[in-house]
């Protein structure tokens, strides 16, 4: 997975500049959660879903060999082929091999995340083939050349003008001379231009959101319907997943689906659900004459054996996305991987290296919003934390941060000094805050190490005293009004 992770600070800087994507980051981090919250709690049983979830899927994964064993050998007798990926260029390796197989010139996609991190289209163009995404906001990226903006809805920071100048470019070999620019239209236009594809293509690729071991099904859950397309109209179904996608039984599917679309994107259920068990039988109307399944590890089983296993519970639904502070500002390209907002903040160091992606988990408040909707209950702060860790252990953060956390330490060891840095601070910012305002009191420049945080904003002055200071004060207002001092009293020990 080819990652600029490494230029977080630069795209970010960009980003905050752009204002249609701050348009389009508004609408995402208050219209999803919102629907999220409304359709959670029409379900009483949602926070009990979630407690059932985050057991299956660990459940699944600490038997993960046993499950993928039993869904390959069901898969197997359902007529399909199941194969084995150790690593990204191995998948891709297999993939072209079976279109070759089967003499394939046209492919068509449906979304999949797993091929975005295996750069599967790129693979397969370069040995001659011709690769279409069928996910609507899939195929418009891939015209513009980008990278998902976001798991579920990759081309969510694109305006409708920008779409239309995309289709304008793109669609006039199709004989599509005239610009569109009303949605609904643009639509229209790129189900024309697609379903020539669906027509024509050899081969259909898709992902799986899980893979059921009790029946050697996959489960594809879309609101589009392309995937079932792309599942059933070309004659061969390849199907490339993650290995951690597995859960045991088809009850336990009902639970994830129960959760996957009201964490997504708000709604009780997708538009369409399918199950897949194999290529077409005797007597059946329609279907793929061969059904493969690619199991792609690329990471994964290091990650099982790691501090942040808990992150293979994801069913990448993006809740966490959504909820994001910072993704909220910057949106998924800054991040410079497929996987951004706080899920990718651990898969991508996870599946590449802290000194590659150790800017993504320092890019969060941990404010523990992810944490709070994920439908797994992934503890995503302590995973982000535990990147920092080794970032520091592996001297890769920056000097000044180093510094600062030393100094930090020494005074966190050193209750008086501790006491008179906070005093001394104090008299210092009091200095730097002009006289109050309406608005109130403000520091504009914060000298030295700390001169970054004012950089883009400005500092609230302090008032009252240190948290300390008031603490005592409030503790003796209480016992003077009570004879006992507040139910604080322990923590001041
Ligand atoms: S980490 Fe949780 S909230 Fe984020 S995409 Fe994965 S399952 Fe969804």
């Amino acid at each position: 997975m080819q990652i600029t992770s490494d230029q977080f600070h630069e795209k970010s800087a960009e980003a905050l500049q752009d204002e249609s994507l701050a348009g389009a980051l508004f609408v995402l981090g208050k219209m999803f959660p919102l629907m999220r919250e409304t359709v959670a709690g029409q379900l009483p049983e949602f926070e009990a879903l979630r407690d059932r979830a985050r057991d299956i899927r660990n459940h699944a994964l600490d038997h993960l060999p046993d499950y993928l064993d039993a869904f390959e050998k069901k898969v197997i007798a359902n007529g399909g082929r199941v194969h084995w990926a150790r690593t990204g260029a191995e998948a891709n390796r297999i993939v072209a091999k079976l279109c070759k197989e089967a003499d394939a010139r046209q492919v068509i996609k449906s979304k999949s995340m797993v091929t975005e991190e295996l750069e599967l289209n790129d693979h397969l163009e370069a040995e001659g083939l011709t690769v279409t995404e069928t996910d609507l906001g899939e195929y418009i990226i891939q015209l513009r050349k980008e990278k998902p903006f976001h798991i579920v809805g990759p081309a969510l920071h694109l305006s409708a003008g920008q779409v239309s100048d995309t289709f304008y470019e793109a669609h006039q070999e199709h004989g599509r001379s005239e610009k569109v620019e009303d949605k609904a239209k643009l639509v229209e236009e790129a189900r024309i231009v697609l379903r020539e594809r669906f027509k024509n293509a050899d081969v259909g690729i898709t992902g799986a959101n899980f893979l059921v071991a009790e029946t050697g099904q996959i489960a594809l859950v879309t609101n589009e319907g392309n995937a079932d397309l792309t599942a059933t109209l070309p004659k061969r179904h390849i199907v490339v997943t993650g290995i951690e996608k597995v859960v045991p039984t088809l009850d336990d599917l009902g639970v994830l689906l129960r959760l996957l679309p009201r964490s997504a994107t708000g709604q009780e259920t997708s538009n369409y659900v399918s199950l897949y068990t194999g290529p077409r039988q005797d007597g059946d109307g329609d279907g793929p004459g061969s059904f493969d399944i690619v199991l792609v590890d690329n990471g994964r089983s290091n990650m099982l054996d790691s501090p942040v296993k808990e992150m293979l519970r994801c069913i990448r639904c993006g809740a966490c996305l959504n909820s994001c502070p910072i993704y909220g500002a910057v949106g998924g390209q800054a991040y410079g991987s497929v996987y951004s907002g706080p899920m990718g903040s651990v898969w991508t160091p996870a599946l590449t290296s802290v000194s590659q992606a150790g800017n993504l988990p320092n890019a969060s408040t941990f404010c523990g919003k992810c944490e709070e909707v994920c439908p797994v209950r992934i503890p995503l702060p302590k995973l982000m934390r535990h990147w920092r860790e080794k970032e520091f252990e592996q001297h890769l953060s920056p000097t000044t941060a180093r510094w600062g956390l030393g100094v930090w330490t020494w005074l966190a060891r050193h209750p008086r000094s501790y006491r008179l840095f906070v005093r001394l601070g104090l008299i210092g910012m009091n200095v730097m805050a002009p006289a109050p305002s309406q608005k109130g009191r403000w520091i504009a420049k914060l000298p030295f190490i700390a001169s970054g945080w004012t950089e883009s904003r400005n500092l609230s002055a302090p008032s009252g005293g240190s948290f300390l200071t008031q603490y005592k004060q409030a503790q003796k207002a209480a016992l003077e009004k009570t004879g006992h001092p507040s139910k604080t009293e322990g923590a001041s020990k």
